[in-house]
């Protein structure tokens, strides 16, 4: 399971301070590749300095779902959940928001690139993958495995295109409950 954007709600709070350092307002929806730098004038740097400004004030990132922890809890009962992250942010700082947040998850590992994560993955033995990263989702599927994806503007042309049978695209947590149940015990899923 990743954080940005499928827990952790970072890409509000990056436009918020974005829109400030370029003096127009941003919306979500423009941003429709998930390496920003290539749709704003704006370098790969540049847009990294400002996730890591956002993670330095962790109080004020919000959940994507407010009904995260419940159903982390309650998929507890499927699955062992990990929290695998390629973040920016800083490991105390995420530490502490998780439990601010009340989420209970299993192991929470961070990787340096979103690419370590499918191989991190299978050395783990994660049969499904939740993340919004359509890059993952393409080695996810390479390798024969599940990803649910909570739906950004981000992802949309990749799910758009892309027609496997173990890519669930979802509108929102509730949703991905249903399908990760739907999944436990099946050829991906382990218990
Ligand atoms: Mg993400």
């Amino acid at each position: 399971m990743d954080l940005d954007d499928t827990i952790a709600n970072t890409t509000d709070e990056w436009i918020k301070e974005a829109s400030l350092r370029l003096n127009k307002e941003l919306h979500k929806e423009e941003i429709i590749e998930y390496h920003i730098n290539e749709i704003l004038d704006m370098d790969r740097e540049s847009v990294s300095a400002i996730y890591r400004k956002v993670w330095e004030t962790p109080d004020s990132i919000k959940l994507v779902d407010r009904r995260i922890p419940r159903i982390i809890e309650d998929l507890k009962e499927f699955y062992e959940v990990f929290i695998i992250t390629a973040t920016i942010g800083r490991r105390e700082n995420i530490l502490k928001w998780l439990g601010s947040q009340g989420i209970a998850y299993d192991r929470f590992i961070m990787v340096e690139h979103a690419r370590n994560k499918t191989e991190l993955g299978g050395d783990l033995g994660v049969s499904v993958f939740v993340d919004d990263n359509p890059n993952v989702a393409k080695f996810v599927l390479e390798e024969g495995k599940g990803i649910v994806m909570p739906k950004q503007p981000w992802n949309a042309k990749f799910i758009d295109s892309n027609t496997s049978n173990r890519l669930f695209p979802v509108s929102d947590w509730e949703e991905a409950r249903i399908v990760l149940e739907g999944l436990a015990g099946n050829q991906w899923a382990h218990a």
